[in-house]
């Protein structure tokens, strides 16, 4: 679950900067951003919760927990169809992927798979950990729902068994 506090909606404006409105409880993003399915994400949140409350109070909760584990089945069904509404694949022309949680770009001809070894560029925290020069990452996932500013892959990994 994403943090609770401070959370702003994030979705991108007409500028191209992620909007900066702060949403609360459940809601996906702010009245102006939220679309359709956002509203029934948030929903079915409420939703829990309440039942989740209303279980607390009652003493036979066995009803109420299927009911619960019914709704964050259908919250997570519902979550999976919004990001796969918000991934996108390319950006400027260009493949993006996922390597450990993070969204990077993807300059080479041939496109990336999942599970693809690759050069990540250094960073403050790579430097930290293990020097300076690039580090490895292995693709996770195609696309990314991220729209900030993204980081170049340097290279694939070299094949380390042929
Ligand atoms: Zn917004």
């Amino acid at each position: 679950m994403t943090d609770q506090h401070n959370r702003t909606c994030g979705r991108p404006t007409r500028s191209g900067n992620p909007c900066k409105v702060r949403i609360s409880g459940s809601d996906v993003a702010c009245g102006t951003h939220a679309t359709e399915q956002d509203k029934a994400v948030a929903e079915a949140h409420r939703r829990g919760w309440s039942e989740g409350y209303k279980s607390g109070s009652e003493s036979s909760a066995t009803f109420s927990r299927s009911r619960i584990e019914r709704l964050e089945q259908r919250v997570k069904e519902l979550e999976e169809q919004l990001d796969d509404a918000k991934r996108v694949y390319e950006i400027d022309g260009h493949q993006v992927v996922d390597v450990g949680g993070y969204a990077y770009r993807w300059r080479g001809s041939t496109p990336l798979e999942v599970g693809d070894r690759v050069l990540l560029p250094e960073n403050y925290v790579s430097r930290m950990k293990s020097g300076p020069g690039p580090t490895l990452g292995v693709v996770s996932k195609l696309g990314t729902t991220y729209r900030g500013p993204l980081s170049d892959i340097v290279s694939r990994a070299p094949a380390t068994d042929g």
